[in-house]
């Protein structure tokens, strides 16, 4: 038995997490879950959105699968889903972007994996709040090194890009390529403004490159990289980004697919990995039975596969790719009609792909 740490979350993430379970035992998969909490639920309870015992057994067991979580507004909580991704070091996102037949989108064809970095740039977490004595210490020290006056009524969040973390994004970016047979890796940055960190990227990413000649390497500036992908799509394959890009296209290639509901994604580190939705936890619906379970359900065929359960994932990929091509045990999100009162509730859909398993 491999031992999984699954973390339900909170809003919609318990609903979309019992689904994916079931679907995931119904493989046969020699997986035993070991259920620990994260989210606004248990900071309830426990004072803190991320006990302990939730790090260690992600950190004990290696992999985890986990359902999205909020991260209150203004709160002066740090994100749990940033915490944890920094605690394990995973520092690589994988966003695999592709298109089912019978999702509704403008287009077709996609086959698109995008290579976020996770730890580094404006996420970082290196943030100093308006008026307090240290902000004022810093923007007094930025004023006497550089030509642009700062007000002291100025927030600041610094955005880190090193070499050593470019170098292992890039180069994580590059042998996913060639492991999974794909033939171009394109490095997006704005290296035009900023120099010392995007040029920085843009430098270490042309040098990576060079030890992969088998692999077609470009570059694009993010701008222009959105534009591309909204127009021309096919052309890219395999694209790396640091941080804050790599979450905003991230989204736009959700799009590209079909949305929210159908993006899977895994953080993945030297120590272990964190499979999970591209998506957040939609608080609105929460306890309805009502979302789609897709995304989570794609998160954990990627975990079936990077744990070598290859058949598993086969046999559970093609049964939710049969059920959402034929349309009718499927959740709102994807009916032509967003009312349409055919659609199934998350539970039912997990139902109807667990028989599609069964049957096959
Ligand atoms: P969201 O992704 O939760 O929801 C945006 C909208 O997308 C929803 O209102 C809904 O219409 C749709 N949607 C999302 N998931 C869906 C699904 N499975 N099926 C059908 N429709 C779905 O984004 P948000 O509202 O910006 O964020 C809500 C909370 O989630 C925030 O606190 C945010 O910080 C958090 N968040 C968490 C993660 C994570 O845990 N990895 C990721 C993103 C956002």
């Amino acid at each position: 038995m491999t031992k999984v740490t699954l973390i339900p979350g909170d809003g919609i993430g318990p609903e979309i997490a019992e689904a994916t379970r079931r679907c995931i035992d119904a493989t046969g998969a020699k997986i035993e879950w070991d259920v620990q909490q994260a989210g606004v639920d248990i900071m309830a309870i426990e004072g803190t959105p991320l006990p302990e015992a939730t790090i260690e057994s992600v950190r004990k067991n290696g992999i985890g699968l986990k359902a999205p979580i909020t991260t209150p507004v203004g709160t002066g909580f740090r994100s749990v889903n940033v915490h944890l991704r920094q605690a394990m070091d995973l520092y690589a996102c994988v966003r695999p972007c592709k298109s089912y037949k019978g999702v509704r989108s403008q287009y077709q064809n996609i086959d698109l994996v995008l290579v976020r970095e996770n730890t580094e740039d404006l996420y970082a977490g290196i943030e100093y709040e308006k008026g307090k004595a240290e902000t004022l210490e810093l923007i007094s020290w930025l004023n006497k090194h550089s030509k642009r006056p700062i007000g002291p009524n100025a927030g600041i969040s610094i955005k880190p890009i090193s070499v050593e973390g470019t170098e292992r994004i890039v180069r994580y970016a590059f042998e996913y390529a060639r492991k999974n047979n794909r033939k171009k890796v394109t490095s997006v940055h704005k290296a035009n403004i900023m120099k010392y960190t995007d040029g920085l990227w843009l430098e270490v990413s042309r040098n990576v490159a060079k030890g992969f000649s088998d692999v077609e390497f470009e570059d694009r500036i993010v701008d222009n990289m959105c534009m591309q992908l909204v127009q021309k799509p096919e052309l890219y394959d395999v694209i790396v980004l640091p941080n804050l890009y790599g979450d905003i296209l991230s989204d736009l290639c959700a799009g590209l697919v079909g949305g929210l509901g159908v993006a899977p994604g895994a953080n993945i580190g030297n120590k272990g990995a964190i499979f999970e939705a591209t998506h957040g936890s939609a608080p609105k619906y929460k306890g309805q039975n009502k979302v789609n379970p897709t995304a989570l359900i794609l998160s954990g065929i990627l975990m079936l596969r990077h744990l070598k359960m290859v058949k598993e994932a086969d046999a559970l990929e093609k049964a939710i790719a049969d059920i959402i091509a034929e349309g009718k045990y499927v959740t709102y999100d994807m009916k032509a009609d967003r009312n349409d009162p055919t659609a199934v509730g998350t539970s039912q859909m997990a139902d109807a792909i667990i028989a599609r398993m069964k049957k096959r």
